[in-house]
Formats: C-alpha cells, structure tokens, sequence
C-alpha cells in the first residue's frame, strides 16, 4: 500500500517531522499523514526489516509507503529505553534534514499486569520509553525550535490515563502502570506548554481512542464487548497533522481524544491510502 495524495509543496513543506514508533500502527499512520502534507519525515524504532520483530510492520515498510507515493521519509533505528540511541538519533535525523521542527512521541512499550505482582524492571522500561524518553527527545530539540521561534510536540495518550470510577466494571485489569505513564505524559504536556510558549512552541497530546494496530491485537484488546468503540487510524492521524499545523499561540497544553479535535478543527479525516 502506497500514502496518499502527497502534496510536496502542502502546509508542512520544509518542515522536518521526527515520528516515534514509526515502524507500525498509530505511528506508520502518523508518519504517512505528515509527508503527505509535505513535511520531511524521520521515522524511528527499533524493526528496519522483516524478521526483526514478531510483529508486522517495519521502518522500511513506512518509509517505502511515503517515498513510493513521492513524499520524503528516512529511517533511524533506535531502542528508545536507552539514552545513547535517543542521542544518536536525533544528532543522525539533524545532520540528514537539519532541526527537528516536529517531534511525535507515540513509541510504547506495554504490560498489563496487576499491580501487586508487576515486576520494577518492566516498570522501569515503560517509564523509561512511554515518560522519560518524550522527555528526553524533547531537550534535545528544543533547543533548536527556540532559536527557530517555531516548533510543534505532540504526545500520544490514552483514556487510560483517566481514573476509573466506580462500578469498576470496565476498567482493565492490570491497566494501573499504563495509566500512570499516560498521566504523567499529559501532565508533562500541559507543563511544557507553559514552559515554551513564549517561543511560539506547541505541546499537546491526543488520546486515539481503540485503534486497531499489532500492538492492540498482541493484547487481545479488541473483544465483542469493545468492537464498537473502535477509530480509524486516520483520526488520530490526522489530529496530529491538525494540531502540529496550527498556530502554537491559539492550540497548545491541550488534550483530548482525536475524535474531538477533528469536530473542533471542523475537518474530516484524509485517506491515507
Ligand atoms: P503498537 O502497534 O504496539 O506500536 C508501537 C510502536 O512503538 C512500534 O512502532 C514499536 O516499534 C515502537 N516501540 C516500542 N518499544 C520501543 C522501543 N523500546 N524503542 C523504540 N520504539 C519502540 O502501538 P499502537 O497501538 O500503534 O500505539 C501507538 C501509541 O498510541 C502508543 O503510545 C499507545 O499507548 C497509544 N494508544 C494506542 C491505542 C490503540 O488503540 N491502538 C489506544 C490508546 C493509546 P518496534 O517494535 O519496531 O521498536
């Protein structure tokens, strides 16, 4: 499958896109939206090619997707839990590109297991890709959209960093760990959109809603009972491209679900095929 209609000289044209997870699911669907409307996309993770990974989707499936329709995407391998691939990738994507002028953090890596037996090690790697690492990435290209007076970051959330209420009936068991890092990645939003705004920088994270991705089919999250909440994965696309287009003064330290932002913005969602 090819991306869409690539517009080279659409409304992100000379922009540099750095998309996280990028290999598959939300973040191929991210990477693809993007160059579509003409950004210059870097899209990262860990799998290149097929065998790396038990899963499908690879970072030369994504950048073949983009490049095969005429937009301009590049790949960097990285493992986001380690500190020195976070360096290595965004000092390689400045020196191919120039300065990130867009930073998606939508990587995760995620356990559902109850609270009582969860073990510190898998807490420390979901801390350390869903929480530290955006953090991370993002002092390391603030700098340069600073000195630009321009930049956009967007954070992927989830519903699950709302508290559950009683009668506790849906909640999933096991979901505690999860929704702390998604809490902590909006909180961490809305803080560093105070932090930038005087440099004309937007951070805002999206909740996508149930998207049927590889990631969400390895952990069965996609019963009977839940099929009908499930989004497209050009919702959540596009609310990125919506949010990274806009002006940081009028739509920063926002987040809502992908659905809403496309009924505030009045748009539809573009095919991504
Ligand atoms: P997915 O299918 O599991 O894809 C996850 C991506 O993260 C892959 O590209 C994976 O690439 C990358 N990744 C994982 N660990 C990594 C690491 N250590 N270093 C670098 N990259 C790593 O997930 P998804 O469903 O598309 O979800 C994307 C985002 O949306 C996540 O933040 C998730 O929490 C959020 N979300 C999803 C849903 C949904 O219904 N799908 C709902 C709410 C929130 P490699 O394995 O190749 O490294």
């Amino acid at each position: 499958m090819t991306a869409g209609k690539i517009d080279p000289n659409g409304p992100l044209k000379g922009k540099v896109a750095l998309v996280t997870g990028a290999s598959r699911g939300i973040g191929e669907a991210i990477a693809v939206r993007l160059a579509m409307a003409g950004a210059r996309v870097v899209c990262t993770a860990r799998t290149a090619e097929d065998g790396e990974s038990r899963l499908p989707g690879t970072l030369t499936d994504t950048i073949r997707r983009i490049t095969d329709a005429g937009g301009q995407a590049t790949f960097i391998k990285a493992d986001l839990s380690r500190a020195e691939d976070r360096e290595r990738l965004v000092a390689e994507a400045v020196a191919i590109w120039g300065p990130i002028d867009i930073l998606i953090n939508n990587a995760a890596v995620t356990f559902f297991i109850p609270v009582e037996s969860f073990p510190k090690r898998r807490f420390d790697l979901m801390m350390e890709v869903q929480v530290w690492a955006p953090l991370h990435l993002s002092q390391l290209v603030l700098p340069a959209m600073r000195a630009k007076k321009s930049g956009a970051i967007v954070s992927i959330s989830s519903g699950a960093a709302i508290h559950p209420v009683k009668p506790y009936t849906t909640a999933r068991a096991g979901g505690a760990i999860y929704g702390m890092c998604k809490a902590a990645i909006e909180r961490f939003s809305t803080g560093l959109a105070a932090e930038v705004y005087a440099d004309n920088i937007s951070v805002n994270a999206i909740s996508p809603g149930l998207v049927a991705t590889p990631g969400v089919a390895v952990h069965g999250l996609i019963t009977e009972a839940t099929k009908h909440r499930v989004s497209p994965v050009e919702h959540i696309a596009e609310a990125v491209y919506q949010l990274v287009s806009r002006d940081p003064h009028e739509i920063t330290g926002r987040i809502d679900h992908a659905t809403a932002f496309l009924d505030e913005f009045g748009v539809t969602a573009s095919s991504l095929a």
